[in-house]
């Protein structure tokens, strides 16, 4: 158990990365946080950076992700940034998991999800209990909608159950400068809405004629990929 604070300081409350210990003498629960965006938003970046002032302030965390595409599962942005992660599993219980890691002598103040839409609903059910019932701060970084503007079913029970929902202020603009919304998936040019959901972000089964795009919810609609439809930067996903 880590001592109370009484002597809380208020600015505290408007700070995403509390001083350890300091708001457990406000609240007895941690909190479900869910950061969501589109594709190349900066999600990893942030993800990264929220890791690296908790470790900071003395705090233990675990960097777990969902769907990880490199072999050694590991948290990775756009900035270079990586950091080894645990590969969570379809049928793996997290709550076992944070337990395994108290009886193993490992403090966990923390989770760090990145991926988390792909989180199967019950495993956001335990992200929840572990906030509720053994005070753990659990921050979850995902895609909102999959490529047929529907919302992804871990990111549908983030929704219901978050303490608080983030949406990540870095704009992606889609190519007529309004903010992109969408991950369209584009086939041959063409915007696909229907299909395999997981292949959305399963960039080591994209294709040559498949890869992806962020629109703004016009131009999703009527599928038009602008003047210059072709980014490689878009092919993969976070
Ligand atoms: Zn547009």
């Amino acid at each position: 158990m880590e001592p109370t604070n009484p002597s809380t300081d208020p600015t505290d409350a408007l700070s995403s990365v509390p001083a350890a210990g300091a708001r457990r003498g406000v609240t007895p629960t941690g909190r479900l946080r869910f950061f969501f965006g589109p594709m190349d938003c900066g999600k990893s970046t942030l993800a990264l950076q929220i890791d690296h002032n908790q470790a900071r302030q003395g705090r233990s965390g675990l960097l777990l992700v969902r769907h990880d595409r490199s072999g050694t599962p590991s948290i990775t942005s756009r900035m270079g940034l990586a950091r080894r992660a645990i590969e969570v599993h379809e049928d793996m219980d997290l709550c076992t998991l944070v337990r395994t890691h108290w009886s193993q002598g490992t403090r966990v103040d923390y989770l760090i999800v990145d991926e988390a839409q792909f989180l199967h609903p019950a495993q956001v059910d335990q992200l929840a209990e572990l906030a509720d019932d053994a005070q753990l701060d659990v921050y979850c970084f995902g895609l909102a909608t999959d490529f047929r503007s529907t919302l992804f079913p871990g990111s549908a029970r983030l929704f219901e159950l978050a303490d608080e929902l983030n949406a990540i202020q870095v704009e992606v603009l889609c190519w007529c400068g309004h903010p992109g919304r969408f991950n369209a998936r584009v086939h041959d040019g063409d915007v696909v809405r229907a299909g395999d959901t997981v292949l959305v972000a399963d960039t080591a089964a994209t294709t040559e004629e498949v890869r992806y795009q962020v629109l703004c919810r016009r131009h999703y609609r009527t599928g038009d990929l602008g003047p210059t439809a072709v980014d490689s930067r878009q092919l993969s996903l976070t």
